[in-house]
């Protein structure tokens, strides 16, 4: 027999999402919602959360205008990830960070074919989509509706957006459809026009920092100016090993020449934070503040030619971050690269000439 848990089976709500669930649920009528907004902001929690609601079996059908009850039998089904009028599309390889395996799995058919041989897909591919439009035909099972939640919606290429249209333009009477991501521009604007946009903000950076502490986080404020404010970000670094001490003495680690735990690192990544490193360092050139590294005890003093130039290189890179070097080599050389651009004094003038 189920016992009532002291915990709820709500779906736990990021704290800046509270005011955007109620005011969706308030307001949202349509039956697809384009939900966007920065990445890392929460908008699948926030889908979810909707979907959630919109399934309780406490409020009356039609006037779930308020949060999902977290008690009632359909609340539990979707916490369990085993509602069957829920269906939830991301690509395979987000499944595991999501924590969303389970049905979508189950259901594969040919989704899962050769899966155990070649890469987890990034995209929603085609034949998932497919499983919508199959899914769209069928009758609820528990009688209020039918929800598909698609994250990251922009992962849908061209054939999976087509294959998707036709439910959007004649949906089911009772299926309601969540499009979450992070970029209005790479979703199709054919698929955009038939949905209501619903559009979150990046949340306020004292909510955010208490609530990276309270997850855990050493010196929150480091990690999310690390993370351009994006709190998910900023949470997943930390779960991957990185502090915010770690962050804020990057610099000078660089300008030592030391590799370190940067070994360890994607290449992408490493990238990515030697061009906050550049950009900061472009910012001290011009008399203005850090952004990224602005609690660090570094003092930026590199020349803006100097600059310039390990700027143009790092966008050189940047292109194929993903091409299949040599790490460890790759790494050490980017990091001699940079501790050159950072300390290398200024040109005099007759070696500009
Ligand atoms: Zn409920």
């Amino acid at each position: 027999m189920v016992t009532d848990a002291p915990s709820s089976a709500a779906l736990p709500l990021l704290p800046w999402l509270e005011l955007p669930l109620r005011e969706a649920l308030a307001s949202q009528q349509a039956h697809a919602i384009w939900l966007h907004g920065p990445s890392g902001v929460g908008q699948f929690d926030l889908a979810l959360a909707l979907a959630q609601a919109w399934l309780c079996e406490a409020q009356a059908v039609g006037s779930q205008a308020s949060p999902a009850c977290g008690a009632c039998a359909s609340c539990r089904l979707v916490l369990a990830r085993s509602h069957p009028d829920l269906m939830v599309l991301v690509p395979e390889a987000l499944r595991e960070s999501l924590g969303w395996n389970a049905g979508d799995e189950e259901e594969g058919g040919g989704a899962s074919e050769g899966s155990s041989k070649r890469k987890p897909s990034k995209d929603i591919r085609v034949e998932e989509v497919r499983r919508v439009v199959h899914f769209a035909q069928s009758t609820s099972a528990r009688g209020r509706g039918k929800i598909v939640v698609i994250f990251p919606a922009e992962r849908m290429n061209t054939v999976s957006a087509n294959a998707l249209l036709k439910t959007l333009e004649e949906p089911a009477g009772d299926l309601r459809l969540v499009l979450a991501g992070s970029t209005t521009d790479a979703l199709l604007p054919t698929i955009r026009s038939r949905c209501q946009s619903l559009r979150l903000a990046l949340p306020d950076e004292p909510l955010t920092v208490a609530w990276l502490a309270s997850q855990g986080v050493k010196q929150p404020e480091a990690l999310l100016a690390a993370a351009g404010g994006q709190p998910e970000e900023a949470l997943k670094w930390f779960r991957e090993g990185m502090d915010g001490a770690h962050w804020l003495a990057l610099p000078q680690q660089l300008m030592r020449g030391e590799v370190g735990a940067l070994a360890s690192w994607p290449i992408a990544r490493v990238v990515d934070m030697l061009f906050k490193v550049c950009h900061d360092a472009m910012r001290a050139a011009c008399g203005s503040a850090p952004i990224y590294f602005a609690l660090a005890p570094t003092q930026f003093k590199a020349a803006p030619i100097t600059l310039a130039r390990w700027y143009e290189e790092l966008t050189r890179l940047a292109r194929h971050a993903e091409h299949p070097w040599q790490a460890a080599l790759t790494i050490e050389w980017l990091v001699g690269q940079a501790r050159v651009a950072l300390t290398e004094p200024a040109p005099s003038r007759a070696s500009l000439n």
